[in-house]
């Protein structure tokens, strides 16, 4: 079932969408090396809060007994880390690229957005796939039209990833996104335009290209969460929040925008 929204409660999704891409401008001075990646969610944490949100990763169950609860409220993915990287005392070492994964619950709906930043220099092929990777996903939000196919979006993002000699991750999709963190549909970053629900006015996806240098193909750590390139290639995150509105896609998280990355 494919929830849309009002345009009352896109006003509150929108409220929480605003609080995720401030963590975001919060962090940013702050990626650089020696940062203790531990520190930045602690930062994080303490801003959703205090603007009467929840981290909305926090404790999020990944439906495993046999996987504990997520424990932090962002996921910070380094270099081959693809997504679902766990916070830890490890200190942000010059040259890695950064992927910060920010969720938010307020009054009832979620916010979900990602950014792949430098720590300081990085070498240029690395800032390639960070821009590619960027790009692709304003090219799939370009075909978050109403009545496109889903697929439109993924197929865009697809054929830009793949026309730069990069690859999408094909085990992790992005979502609907509203009174749950996870909604219907499933939004793939690979596919064929004429495939998937047709996109409606109202509703609210959460479009996040994973882009790896190399294979497409990942592993999970034994932590049950942190996603890997199985080739220990490095790999970029970029996500918005978008709703579908009458005119065309709307971002609700605004922490960059094409221009500035
Ligand atoms: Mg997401």
């Amino acid at each position: 079932m494919i929830y849309r929204k009002s345009e009352e409660e896109i006003e509150v999704m929108r409220e929480s969408c605003r609080i995720v891409s401030d963590v975001h401008r919060l962090l940013m001075p702050h990626v650089k090396p020696g940062t203790r990646i531990s520190d930045l969610d602690a930062m994080a944490e303490d801003f959703i809060r205090a603007n009467g949100a929840e981290p909305a990763f926090k404790g999020y169950s990944s439906g495993s007994t046999s996987i504990a609860s997520f424990p932090a409220t962002l996921c910070v993915s380094v270099d081959d880390e693809v997504v679902h990287g766990i916070p830890s005392n490890r200190l942000l070492e010059r040259g890695q690229i950064v992927s910060i994964d920010v969720g938010t619950e307020k009054n009832g709906f979620f916010g979900d957005g990602a950014i792949t930043l430098p720590v300081d220099s990085v070498d240029s092929e690395k800032l390639r796939l960070m821009n590619v990777t960027r790009e692709a996903l304003f090219r799939g939000i370009d075909k978050a039209q109403p009545g496109n196919h889903l697929g439109a979006v993924s197929a865009a993002i697809q054929e830009h990833v793949e026309s730069n000699g990069f690859s999408v991750v094909r085990d992790l999709v992005g979502h609907g996104i509203g009174r749950k963190l996870h909604e219907e549909p499933a939004v793939p970053n690979f596919g064929k335009p004429g495939n998937g629900p047709v996109l409606e006015v109202g509703m609210t996806i959460a479009i996040e290209p994973m882009v790896n240098y190399g294979t497409f193909r990942v592993r999970v750590d034994a932590n049950g969460w942190t996603v890997r390139t199985r080739d220990g290639s490095p790999s970029a995150h970029f996500e918005h929040t978008v709703y579908i509105s009458k005119d065309g896609p709307v971002l609700l998280t605004n922490h960059f925008d094409r221009e500035n990355g």
